[in-house]
Order: structure tokens, then C-alpha cells, then sequence
């Protein structure tokens, strides 16, 4: 991962039930499963720096992702230097594996028309299902990586 541009998404681990607050968006209530958050970083310090923030946990909670992060473990990071914002295909890719859900209407989407940039799953999604889903909806679509926690940090 470089400070270039790119799509991400972060798998968060959530271990207990419990509701917490989101911003503007209200009470979410949080299961047990796995949580994953698209978003992108077009902006300084690109991927790197974004999904560090992340990766670490700190700064003001932000987005509504913050929220989320601030209760759950990051186990993984999905990422693509791809120079197009891929996280609305992102999204709707992993809404439609299965057992994909989305837990919020809203979440992550304040600039576009997507149910959400989050979907939860009661087990991990196989990282090479979605790779394959991906170039099917988008045959250009740059390579895909992944990296756990340990390498972010
Ligand atoms: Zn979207």
C-alpha cells in the first residue's frame, strides 16, 4: 500500500452485542460477525495514510465509520490502487455475496445513492469470491490486495 490513491475496504471484527451511536445517522445496533466498511482516499497521503487513521483508531470520531471502529477489532484490510473511486461497486459487490446484509441504511453513503458503503456477514467473506465478483461487474478493474492488521500498524 502506497500514499496513491485507491479504494479500501476495512473487515471489523465485532465480538459482542451492544448499540451504539453513529452521528446524525442515530442508534445502530452492533452484533456479533463481521463488519465490512468501504471507503476511498483520493485526497493527501492517499490509501497509506487513510487506513492508517484507521488502522490505529484514533483521531475525532468523523465519519460514521469511526463509530464502528472505535468497538470493533481490525482483522483485514481490501485494497485497490485502482485510479477510479471503486467503493460504490465495492459495496453493491459485497451486498450481493452471500449472507451480505446491509445493517444500516445510510452508513457511509451521505454522497451517493447506495443503500450503504457497509455490509455485515455472520462469518468472514472469502476475499477470493469477492476478487472474482469484482472483475466480473468491472473487467478493468486494477488488481486487489489484502493485508492484515500487523502490517498497518
Ligand atoms: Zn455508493
Amino acid at each position: 500500500m502506497t500514499d496513491a490513491p485507491g479504494t479500501y475496504a476495512l473487515l471489523l471484527r465485532a465480538g459482542e452485542e451492544r448499540i451504539i451511536e453513529v452521528g446524525a445517522l442515530g442508534a445502530m445496533p452492533v452484533r456479533p460477525g463481521t463488519y465490512i466498511y468501504v471507503g476511498s482516499a483520493f485526497g493527501p497521503g492517499g490509501l497509506r495514510a487513510r487506513v492508517g487513521r484507521h488502522a490505529r483508531g484514533d483521531g475525532a470520531l468523523h465519519w460514521h465509520v469511526d463509530y464502528l471502529r472505535a468497538v470493533t477489532a481490525l482483522e483485514a484490510v481490501w485494497y485497490t490502487h485502482d485510479t477510479e473511486r471503486r467503493e460504490c461497486t465495492w459495496a453493491a459487490a459485497l451486498r450481493a455475496l452471500s449472507d451480505g446484509t446491509v445493517p444500516v441504511q445510510g452508513f457511509g453513503a451521505s454522497d451517493c445513492n447506495c443503500p450503504a458503503h457497509l455490509a455485515r456477514f455472520a462469518s468472514a467473506p472469502s476475499f477470493d469470491t469477492f476478487q472474482a465478483r469484482l472483475s466480473e461487474r468491472c473487467p478493468d478493474h486494477a488488481s486487489v490486495e489484502r493485508v492484515g492488521t500487523n502490517d498497518l500498524l
